[in-house]
């Protein structure tokens, strides 16, 4: 009978496992993918992103830049598997990762689909 209130007191003593989300969040690792983001300013306009991606998440969608209509990466978020492969192959590395991963967090899953303006 005392040695489940000893475990009880060894838990409450030791240290936290867990956070109050969202109040409090974990720190990430400097590895850790999240949310893609483009530099409209420096994409090409090559498309490798989306002849690498394995998932057939990104399409190459027009934009209006300052410099003409260009055609630029356009991802759906919904079926990216934040594999980083996209990011590796783009020759200028315009394409990166984030850290934000609450970008699955929606209502309306056609929200999830990003166009280039929105991954900036
Ligand atoms: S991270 Fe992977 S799955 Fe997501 S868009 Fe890039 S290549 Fe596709
Ligand atoms: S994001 Fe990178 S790989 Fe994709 S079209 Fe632009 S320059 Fe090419």
């Amino acid at each position: 009978m005392i040695k489940p209130v000893i475990e009880t007191l060894k838990a409450l003593a030791s240290e936290r496992f867990t956070v109050e989300y969202p109040e409090e969040r974990e720190s990430l690792p400097d590895s850790y993918r999240g949310m893609l983001r483009l530099d409209i300013e420096t994409c090409i306009s090559c498309a490798a992103c989306e002849r690498i991606c394995p998932n057939k998440t990104i399409t190459m969608v027009e934009i209006i830049t300052e410099r003409g209509v260009k055609k630029m990466p356009q991802v759906g978020i919904e079926r990216c598997l934040f594999c980083a492969l996209c990011a590796e192959v783009c020759p200028p590395k315009c394409l990166t990762l984030g850290k934000d991963y609450e970008v699955n967090v929606v209502y309306d899953k056609r929200t999830l689909i990003k166009r280039p303006e929105e991954l900036e």
